[in-house]
């Protein structure tokens, strides 16, 4: 990203084939005209190789989980979330959340997009990445009853920090996630602080039938009545998905004057439904288009979005006059900058530099009979060649500054983030043993009958897999009651407790349990080192106490024998004597005799001829 405040772009090609230049000064469009001759900071000649287009805008996206892109597929909507979505999503760091934006970004200007309308937690996170990368964003401050963080004391606390910086390229919405995951209360609460602050309010809504049965269930009327129902919808309202409408709903969102988002490639990978896009369009709603999330998509490429979005509509209605080029390319710029409260969308004095440069020498655009056919058809995020966001040139040529690093980076995150949640996934035996905090893996088997048939078809439903997964609960919470020493070698008492619970617990299902065996303990492999280690350490105590045990037994009988050589007379001698016999076997040991001078001056008195006092040596070296 260049840092300039005045750009020329020089001989482009404008959708009604004129060649012009743009003078871009501060983030504006300032003049749009032949032969500007300007000098500016930075210059784009075009040469008449490349078509000028506003830059198109993504009305929902959940920018950060482009790191689940691929994750789950085939799965319908409740089942892709509280199955594969939420656990993963519940592992992200605020770094993988970085990341991914980050990654998310560059997708969406390699594919010319300059501005979306994001929802996701960690607004600060996303905020930071996206102005590093110099796009425009609408971000969601994230109001969700299921998650941490996503209460409203949060949203406030956010908006509090985030109002008082002036972000250039971010605007803000307050992102409820859905009817089914935010309460009444909190609604309100959104509603009327969104009103406070002019801000956005950014919602999934009826983007299944089951979402619209059990709001009917629960509060006997069709979402949108509800949401109306409790002063939710205006015009600030932004409706990503709304597929599944009655004529009523649409009416009401008609006066409401609310916005909707059109989703065709999510909304057709889980299998939702399909926009009713000629009701709402007759209507005059205001519609724009939005990829959804990587995971549901699995692009963020809006050329793609919009060839599919006009496709499905024709397929569907049977009608291939319906959603033609220049709606669904209206609906992509100009009316999801209204919708987001951008002054962009369109190619005009005045109105922000997001712009968008088309290789037209791409193989995509040959021929090139009707631009806008091409556009939408035709190309793909790869005939961008250059985008422009605020003014400043976001990626030149193709080439997008750090786009290696970002790669790097995030391909890093996604190792371990996916790695950390295969972990906890496979985890099915697995438990934490709280008394001593080591995790340890548990097979076991249990044996039960069923003793009353009936009981068992109807007290519960799917017996095996019921007492499957009270059996787990059970020794979860067993094992983690004891410590790991009681574990490895109380084992059966440990199985009989478990067997008590479950039995007791299962009567009800007329199933006895006969028993239940712990089969194999597996350790972490640091845990099984630290056990070796003890072992180890241990063996080494008790050679330490034999050693010094025969030692005392040593000095014992060494004193006894002390006491019966002193207590006879020539004892010693005797024993001297046979030490020196003993010793002389040796040739290499010299052997030196003290013998007090008193003797030898006994000997001197003897043989009267000694007129020396000395001290007799015998010598026996190996010299000798
Ligand atoms: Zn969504």
């Amino acid at each position: 990203m260049e840092n300039n405040n005045t750009l020329l772009i020089k001989n482009v090609i404008f959708p009604d084939k004129s060649k012009k230049d743009i003078y871009i000064e501060n983030g504006y469009i300032v003049r749009i005209a032949c032969g500007i001759n300007k000098k500016t900071k930075y210059k784009i000649d075009c040469c008449g190789k490349k078509a000028i287009l506003p830059g198109l805008i993504n009305g929902h996206t959940h920018s950060a989980m482009s790191f689940l892109q691929g994750y789950a597929d085939d799965l319908a909507l409740k089942k892709w979330l509280e199955k594969k979505i939420w656990p993963v999503e519940k592992q992200m760091r605020p770094e993988d959340i970085y990341w991914a934006t980050k990654l998310a970004c560059l997708k969406m200007i390699k594919t010319g997009t300059t501005c979306f309308n994001d929802m996701y937690w960690m607004p600060e996170i996303s905020i930071k990445a996206i102005t590093e990368m110099g796009l425009r964003a609408i971000i969601g401050l994230s109001l969700i009853d299921i998650l941490p963080g996503g209460d409203k004391k949060v949203v406030e606390k956010n908006w509090r920090i985030f109002k008082a910086h002036n972000y250039r390229n971010i605007s803000f919405s307050i992102a409820t996630h859905a009817i089914y995951t935010v309460c009444k209360k909190n609604l309100v609460w959104a509603k009327n602080f969104a009103k406070k602050n002019n801000l956005l309010l950014h919602i999934h809504l009826s983007e299944t039938k089951e979402e619209v049965d059990d709001c009917i269930k629960k509060h006997g009327m069709r979402p949108v009545e509800y949401l109306d129902k409790i002063g939710f919808l205006g015009k600030n309202c932004i409706l990503a998905h709304s597929i599944w409408l009655s004529d009523k709903e649409i009416n009401i969102l008609k006066i409401r004057k609310c916005n909707v988002v059109y989703n065709p490639c999510s909304n057709m990978k889980l299998g939702s439904g399909i926009f009713p896009y000629p009701k709402l369009n007759k209507a005059n709603i205001n519609i724009c288009i939005g990829t959804d999330g990587s995971a549901s998509n699995n692009s963020l490429d809006l050329f793609e979005e919009m060839k599919f979005a006009s496709l499905l509509q024709k397929a569907y209605n049977k009608n291939s006059a319906i959603m033609s080029t220049k709606e669904i390319f209206n609906i992509t710029t100009q009316n999801a900058a209204n919708a987001l409260r951008i002054n962009s969308g369109i190619i005009k004095i005045g109105k922000l530099a997001d712009l968008v440069l088309i290789d037209l020498k791409n193989i995509c655009l040959i021929p090139n009979h009707n631009f806008l056919s091409n556009l939408v058809y035709s190309c793909n995020g790869s005939c961008v060649s250059d985008v422009i966001c605020n003014g400043k040139i976001l990626m030149r040529n193709r080439r997008i500054k750090d786009e290696d690093k970002i790669i790097k980076e995030s391909q890093k995150r996604i190792k371990i983030l996916f790695n950390k949640n295969k972990g906890r996934s496979k985890n099915k035996g697995r438990s934490k043993n709280k008394k001593d905090n080591i995790s340890v893996s548990v097979n076991a088997v249990i044996y039960y009958k069923i003793i009353h048939a009936e009981k068992a078809i109807l007290e519960v439903q799917r017996l095996y897999h019921a007492v499957s997964q009270l059996a787990q609960t059970t020794m979860r919470n067993a094992v983690g009651q004891v410590s790991l020493d009681q574990l490895l070698s109380e084992r059966e008492s440990v199985s009989e407790s478990i067997r008590t619970i479950i039995d007791k617990a299962t009567d009800a299902w007329g199933i006895k349990v006969d028993n239940v065996e712990l089969k194999d303990i597996t350790l972490p492999e640091e845990m099984k080192r630290v056990i070796g280690r003890q072992a180890e350490a241990e063996r080494e105590k008790r050679a330490i106490i034999i050693k010094a045990e025969g030692e005392v037994i040593a000095a014992n009988n060494m004193a006894k024998a002390a006491c019966t050589l002193a207590n006879s007379s020539g004892a010693l001698h005797l024993r001297t004597l046979q030490s020196l016999n003993d010793i002389s076997s040796d040739q290499s040991n010299t052997i030196v005799f003290a013998i007090p001078l008193e003797v030898l001056r006994a000997f001197e008195t003897i043989s009267n001829k000694g007129n020396k006092d000395k001290i007799l040596l015998s010598k026996k070296s190996e010299n000798q």
